[in-house]
């Protein structure tokens, strides 16, 4: 069997029409989670960036049958012991909106000088019987004192990217593109799709 397809295991448009982008030179149809019939949600219980981009991912590739890619992604703040990570999303209460998660951040590193900061993405991509390949994505940065900037999402605004001078949410589509965690992952990604295809098809073969 050749694998003809990979689900994105995600609802949101944006993400989907990346990799879609992204891998639209290789020989493979990408469908996004609202391209198919309805499934139970993924439970989001990992303790790393890592582990619940595989859950999600393994979660879509066991019950569509299909190989499938998920991310997960966050902010690592050096004095805050890592925090918010994982709980990026909802740092400050489950449906928090961006403006009270950085509202919360500054106030947790009011008074600390050590501003240091991580934006981290992990893709996974699994096949259903449970084998999965891993891409990371870093970048380094500084919190700022106040949000700086309209652009982006999430901390975009309290991100400050020395060698560019600006923070996230004052870059420019194009150049958050060419620094950011998640560019960083997905080029890794792209840059390795020949043999990740190679990986797949073996691992479906090895299924029956
Ligand atoms: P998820 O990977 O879609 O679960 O996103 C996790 C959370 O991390 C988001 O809701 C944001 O709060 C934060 N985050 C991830 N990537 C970025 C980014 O590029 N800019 C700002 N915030 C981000």
């Amino acid at each position: 069997m050749i694998t003809k397809e990979i689900i994105i295991a995600s609802r949101n448009q944006g993400k989907i029409k990346e990799f879609k982008e992204l891998l639209s030179g290789f020989p493979i149809n990408i469908k996004g989670l609202s391209e198919l019939p309805p499934i139970p949600e993924p439970v989001e219980d990992g303790k790393t960036f890592e582990e619940n981009a595989y859950k999600k991912a393994l979660h879509v590739a066991r019950i569509i049958g299909l190989p499938a890619l998920a991310d997960d992604s966050g902010l690592v703040v050096e004095a805050l012991n890592g925090a918010p990570g994982i709980y990026s999303a909802r740092y400050a209460g489950e449906n928090a909106t961006d403006e009270e998660n950085n509202m919360k951040l500054l106030k947790e590193m009011d008074g600390i000088s050590n501003r240091r900061a991580i934006f981290v993405c992990v893709i996974s991509i699994a096949v259903p019987s449970g084998p999965a390949l891993t891409y990371e994505g870093k970048c380094e940065g500084e919190i700022t004192l106040y949000p700086m900037g309209e652009n982006g999402f999430g901390y975009d605004p309290l991100f400050y990217y020395p060698p560019l001078k600006k923070t996230f949410a004052q870059m420019s589509p194009q150049e958050k593109n060419m620094v950011s965690h998640r560019a960083q992952a997905m080029n890794q990604l792209k840059q390795e799709f020949d043999k990740v295809l190679i990986w797949i098809n073996q691992r479906l073969c090895h299924q029956h």
